[in-house]
Formats: structure tokens, sequence, C-alpha cells
């Protein structure tokens, strides 16, 4: 079996389409402002594509560059500022912060209304409940490719490894919210490779270079690769040996190509529902 290629690039294309049609629409212009502290090279390069991606949709899109000495209080000031700015409509602090900033008390201090990357305990907690919410960017973007690509959710047997904050947990919730059978698998869990053969989906979420291998997976499965990795070649690849779990899977993301364009396009998404709400 070969499997059919799910072209993240595509949907998330079409997702960005949409939005800018919707902005195009609204009364008003939807404001997105990034927090970048420190001078991390992959986080500039990450926020320099989010604002470029925000001003394409016809966002009002900003990013406050802060140097990394900037002190906890300090920044907690300016979320502050952002919170009551009635023109902002999505806050975002790129991660990972400088050391010295806790960044629990960073996220927690963003208003909820605008916390368009999801973060924030109030969100998490109302996603854990099944309800409607600003989710986190990047599993909501794995719903929409598995929703473009026809596969069923409601039912399936789904295991999703990793369970960090940002994708796993999240991720799981909204499998389950969705009705699938949900296992969270980490790097303590016994048998990781048996939970994986379970699998009809199966969202890979670790960032260790092509650790799941074709007889990880379950003939006809959906593999879904969040992971990416450089390797010492300058390549970059996903958690998934892609060949090998191609060979054996019913549908495949890419690395790159398949999650990473999802999770701008779910951002530019979560800004405009934050924004239409905040104005409800
Ligand atoms: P993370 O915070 O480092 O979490 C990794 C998770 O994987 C942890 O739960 C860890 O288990 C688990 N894990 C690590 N090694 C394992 C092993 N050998 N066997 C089983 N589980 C293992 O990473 P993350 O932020 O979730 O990101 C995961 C990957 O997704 C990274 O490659 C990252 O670059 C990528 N990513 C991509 C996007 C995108 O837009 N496409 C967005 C975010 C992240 P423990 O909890 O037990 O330590």
């Amino acid at each position: 079996m070969s499997a059919r290629i799910i072209d993240g690039k595509a949907v998330a294309a079409a997702l960005r389409l949409a939005v800018a049609t919707r902005v195009a629409t609204l009364p008003f212009q939807p404001g997105l402002v990034v927090v970048l502290v420190g001078d991390d090279a992959a986080s500039a390069v990450y926020v320099r594509n989010k604002d470029r991606a925000a001003q394409q949709a016809g966002l009002r899109a900003s990013t406050i560059r802060l140097p990394a000495s900037t002190a906890q209080a300090e920044l907690l000031r300016v979320i502050s500022g952002l919170n009551a700015d009635d023109t902002v409509d999505g806050i975002l602090v790129q991660l990972p912060l400088p050391p010295g900033i806790d960044s629990r008390a960073v996220i927690d201090a963003i208003d909820p209304a605008k916390d368009v990357d999801g973060f924030h305990p109030v969100n998490v907690g109302r996603l854990q409940d099944g309800l409607d919410v600003l989710a986190p960017c990047t599993p909501t973007g794995v719903m929409k490719l598995l929703a473009a690509a026809d596969l069923p959710v409601r039912g399936a047997r789904a295991v999703v490894l990793g369970r960090s904050a940002i994708v796993g947990k999240p991720m799981a919730a909204l499998l389950l919210a969705a009705d699938a059978t949900v296992t969270i698998a980490h790097s303590r869990t016994a048998d990781i490779v048996d939970e994986c053969r379970r699998a009809d989906i199966l969202v890979a979420a670790v960032g260790r270079a092509e650790m799941v291998r074709g007889d990880w997976i379950k003939p006809g499965a959906a593999v879904i690769d969040v992971g990416i990795n450089r390797l010492d070649d300058g390549r970059l690849v996903g958690d998934c040996a892609y060949d090998e779990c191609a060979a054996v899977a019913g549908a495949i993301t890419p690395v790159p190509g398949g999650v990473g364009p999802m999770t701008i396009a779910c951002l530019l998404e979560n800004t405009v529902t934050a924004a239409v709400r905040r104005r409800l």
C-alpha cells in the first residue's frame, strides 16, 4: 500500500484565503500583536512568518521586540497594556522565553479572550470540557487536515505520541471532543510500539527524528507527523520515518508541507474568531 499524501500547504492556503475573505467583509480590522523576547534565531523566523501571513490576510499585525534582558515585571506590564488596548484582538507571546522569565506567569497574564495561542488556563480548561474555545493552533490544524482528507475521527482509535501542553495534550482533547477513543503515549509509556500499532489515527509530536518506524503503523492508518527535526546534514524530517510509514499507512502528512503550514493559518483564524467574539 502507498499512502495518500495529505497536502498541508494546500489546505493551509485555502484556510488563509478563507480567513482573508472573511476579514474583508468585517466592519473592523482584527489586530494581532506578537511579542518576541530575546534573539532566538528560530523564534525570529517564526515571528516574521506570522507577521507576514497576518498582513497578507488583512489583519493589523505588529511585533513587539524586547531584549533578552527584559525583566518579567516589564513583560507583564507590556501584556497588561495589550489586554487594555481595544484595537488588539490577539496576543501571542513567542515561546520559549529567555531564562529568568516564568512563561506560566506570562501566559496567565494574557486576557483569555485575546489568547490566540490557546495556552491560558481558562482556555485549556474549556478545551478539556469539550467547549467551544480558542484552541492551540497546531492541534487545531491537525483536526482540519483530518477533515480535509475525509478521514473519519468519530469512533476511531487515536494515539497521540507526546503529552506537551502545546501539542500532545490539546491534540488529545480535540480528538476526544470529536469522539475518537484516545490514548496519549509518552517517554514513560511501557510498550509504545504496541500502542501505535492499534492506532487508526497516529499523531506523532515527540521531537525525535524518524522515531516512528514503518512496522509501528497499522495498515491503512492515518499518520499525522507534527515533528520538525533538523538533521546534521541540514535536512528537515518529522518524527516518523516517512518512506517506511507511507508504505503502510493509508494517509500521511509530509514534513515539511504537512502540519507546519496549518499552524500559522489557524493562528489567523483564531485571531478573527477572537476579534468577532469580543465584539458580540
Ligand atoms: P516537547 O514539549 O519536547 O514534548 C515532547 C513529548 O514527547 C513529551 O511529552 C515527551 O514525553 C515525548 N517524548 C519524547 N521522547 C520520547 C520517546 N522517546 N518516546 C515517547 N515519547 C517521547 O515537544 P512539543 O513542543 O510537543 O513538540 C513536539 C514536536 O513537534 C517537535 O519536533 C516540535 O518541533 C514540533 N512542533 C511542530 C509544530 C508545527 O507547527 N508543525 C508546532 C509545535 C511543535 P515526556 O512528557 O514523558 O517527557
